[in-house]
């Protein structure tokens, strides 16, 4: 209580005074504000180019911009009777009154930007107006003309030279000065909006140096320039992006872009965004749109994305941030849902052909075990290193580091053959991307079909299937993840078919296809397949029957021939040829001795009155019958040699950890029952291994 009473006669003095402050320390206080950095000086800077309608904008930059940011443009050039004015606080040509703002399309109107540097640092400008003979330069400090406007050569444009930023704030000098990647942040700039202005001829340069480290050409593609700035690597990577709305109880809005599909890898989200044409950044979005990469694709890579939004004018307020990088939309949240939906459903409907490595097996995996972490780890995760985790949970967390998988500690397998057989798909996945694109599917079974999967999933098992690591197969039917501190048993065949199926439904009208080297007649496939069935009546005139049914049974499917190759990409010819197949999964080829099964299925078990019925068990048909991820028949395997059976076996495993895997983390979208009828079956946990080993 007494302390209390000291503390308060202490505060208890006089208030001090409120003084105005004088005009310079105001402008160079805001000033910091407008330009915190040299990159904002170049942006402002770039801005005002690309307002002035330029084509051709090149930076030059010496330390990091502190010494030098010169920016020279082709635009319309600065009347010599305004020069007097430029620097001024709140002078501008582009906003006269507040209700311009609403509409304002230029992406400078505050009148700062000149006269902020002119605070902050020595400004010179040389400009020349079209018809003019000769043109006029000038410098500024704290707002005003050093000297009258001298004439000069100038060729068509403006040329904006700052010297010494930041010259009378030392800390702030200071720290730049020890941050020194400045001119990284430029060149970044640069690269962006040269990209969304493709064009205009953008170049960067540090002074001095002859190579231009951002060169464009003018390109009207978007693509073409992003292959110019971030090389062919990125750009191969990319799809393209569409999506609008038009409902003005949700949102009005485009977008186009192009975001990195599953092949791509960084650590880093390189986010480009554009609304109306203003680079800004928009934070909630680019989560939202980082949520649906780590949920859909492997969890290392974070993605690429460039897109332009465009609103009407009046739904954006573009002046809610001292350095315009951020704007405000209305309806941002039903924008950014809607943006959301369009990226969840490019990736996993682009047909993605993620081209998965091959991994040879090495003899000495702990030793690239630890030059990958040494590489690759994050810093963040370094830097948890205090928190300890206890030793009962540590587990690879990493789901596609191939250590510890069974694989690594067996034989080199014949590796190579397999390699081959996947370059060569990859091939055959690029000559199938050049079908053509159709009308999208729109009916309501299918959309039905799509939810019933949707709200069916079980999220534990989803959680498990999205970021568990395969370790091997344990015998013909079940293999081994592992997930945290749990191990579980799959049932490969069953995962499979679910797969299979959710890809057919996902897909529907949208297959690539494959084509047969050769047709196949259906009455031949179909005897085939009867042959393996029990006919009832038993003797001599079971030939005749099979050839009976399988008669019948082309016929059907002949009849049935136009929706099948309509929707599953199913062709049958009028000869009762079967032609082509759909592709389910990319690096995925059908096993051709499934065939005839595949097509007495397709005949025998597909109610075709109930549209719902019948693409569901087409789908299923597809499913079970093309994958040929079960196993060939203990019969079979006895009668082959055991060298073939074990090149069959190796096979199974390269596919089931190379295609099978993979596509299920990706895809998989695990129903509840999969949860009880023993697809997954955790074997082990290892908090509880622990605690018997501890007891022993
Ligand atoms: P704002 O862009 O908000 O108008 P600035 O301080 O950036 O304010 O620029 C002031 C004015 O100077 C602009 O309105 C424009 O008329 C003129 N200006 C600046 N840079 C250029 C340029 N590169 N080419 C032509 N005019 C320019
Ligand atoms: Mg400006």
């Amino acid at each position: 209580m007494g302390e209390l009473v000291a503390v308060g006669a202490a505060s208890v003095a006089e208030p001090p005074r409120i003084r105005r402050l004088d005009e310079s320390v105001v402008n160079r206080i805001a000033a910091g504000e407008v330009i915190q950095r040299p990159v904002s000086a170049v942006k402002e800077l770039v801005e005002n180019s690309l307002d002035a309608g330029s084509t051709s904008i090149s930076v030059v930059v010496k330390d990091g911009g502190l010494k030098l940011i010169q920016v020279s443009d082709n635009g319309h050039g600065i009347r010599s009777e305004d020069l007097p004015i430029l620097c001024e606080r709140h002078t501008t040509s582009k906003l006269s009154a507040y209700e311009d703002l609403h509409s304002i399309k230029s992406m400078g109107f505050r009148g700062e930007a000149l006269a902020s540097m002119t605070y902050v640092g020595h400004v010179t400008v040389t400009t020349i107006t079209e018809g003019q003979l000769h043109g006029y330069r000038v410098s500024y400090r704290d707002g005003v003309m050093e000297h009258e406007p001298k004439p000069c050569a100038a060729v068509r444009g403006t040329q904006i030279m700052v010297e010494n930023l930041f010259y009378n704030m030392i800390a702030r000098r200071k720290n730049l000065q020890n941050a020194n990647d400045d001119y990284a942040k430029i060149v970044d700039l640069i690269s962006r909006f040269a990209i969304h202005n493709s064009s205009v001829i953008f170049s960067c340069r540090k002074h001095g140096v002859n190579r231009a480290d951002v060169h464009t050409v003018t390109t009207l593609s978007k693509l073409d320039a992003i292959k110019t700035i971030y090389g062919i690597s990125v750009a191969r990577d990319l799809m393209e992006i569409t999506v609008s709305d038009d409902n003005p109880s949700r949102s009005i809005f485009e977008m186009n872009g192009f975001i990195s599909n599953a092949n791509y890898t960084a650590k880093k989200t390189t986010m480009v965004l554009f609304i109306n044409d203003r680079l800004v950044e928009c934070t909630a979005l680019k989560r939202a749109i980082e949520v649906v990469y780590s949920s859909t694709l492997p969890k290392a890579s974070r993605p690429f994305i460039y897109m332009s939004i465009k609103l009407p004018c009046d739904h954006v307020d573009v002046n809610i941030h001292p350095t315009k990088r951020e704007v405000s939309l209305l309806n941002q949240e039903s924008l950014i849902e809607t943006i959301q939906n369009a990226v969840e459903s490019k990736l996993m409907n682009c047909n993605t052909t993620r081209t998965f490595q091959t991994q040879t097996v090495s003899c000495a995996p702990a030793r690239n075990f630890t030059a990958r972490k040494d590489t690759e780890i994050s810093p963040s995760v370094s830097g948890t290193k205090s928190q300890k985790v206890p030793v009962n949970q540590m587990v690879r967390t990493d789901s596609r580091d191939p250590f510890g998988r069974l694989h690594a500690y067996w034989q080199d397998c014949p590796a190579s053959q397999h390699e081959k057989k996947s370059d060569l798909a990859s091939v055959r996945i690029a000559v199938r991307q050049r079908r053509n694109p159709r009308e999208s599917a729109d009916l309501t079974s299918i959309h039905e079909l799509l939810n019933e999967i949707d709200q069916n999933i079980h999220p534990g098992l989803l959680e498990i299937v999205k970021n568990c690591t395969y370790i091997g197969l344990a015998d013909e039917v079940f293999a081994l993840l592992q997930h945290n501190t749990h191990l579980y048993l799959v049932n490969v065949v069953n995962v499979s078919k679910e797969l299979m199926y959710q890809q057919v439904i996902c897909r529907f009208a949208h297959f690539n296809a494959i084509q047969l080297s050769e047709p196949a007649p259906l009455p031949e496939l179909l005897i085939l397949a009867l042959k393996d069935e029990d006919l009832e009546s038993g003797g001599d005139n079971d030939d005749e029957l099979r050839k009976k049914i399988a008669e019948m049974n082309t016929d059907l499917l002949k009849q049935k021939g136009e929706m099948l190759e309509e929707y599953f990409c199913i062709n049958i010819n009028q000869e009762g040829n079967l032609m082509r197949l759909p592709v389910i999964l990319e690096q995925h080829t059908p096993d051709m001795d499934h065939i005839p099964e595949f097509l007495l299925s397709l005949a025998n078990d597909v109610d075709w009155e109930n549209e719902k019925e019948c693409f569901q068990a087409i789908s299923a048909v597809l499913g079970n019958e093309l994958t040929g991820t079960d196993d060939h028949g203990q019969d079979d395997l006895d009668q082959e040699l055991l060298a073939e059976a074990e090149t069959a076996w190796a096979q199974r495993e390269w596919n089931i950890q190379h295609v099978l895997f993979p596509s299920m983390r990706l895809f998989l979208k695990p129903p509840k029952s999969m949860a009880t009828d023993g697809t997954f079956i955790q074997v082990a946990s290892l908090e509880k291994l622990y605690k018997i080993f501890e007891r022993c």
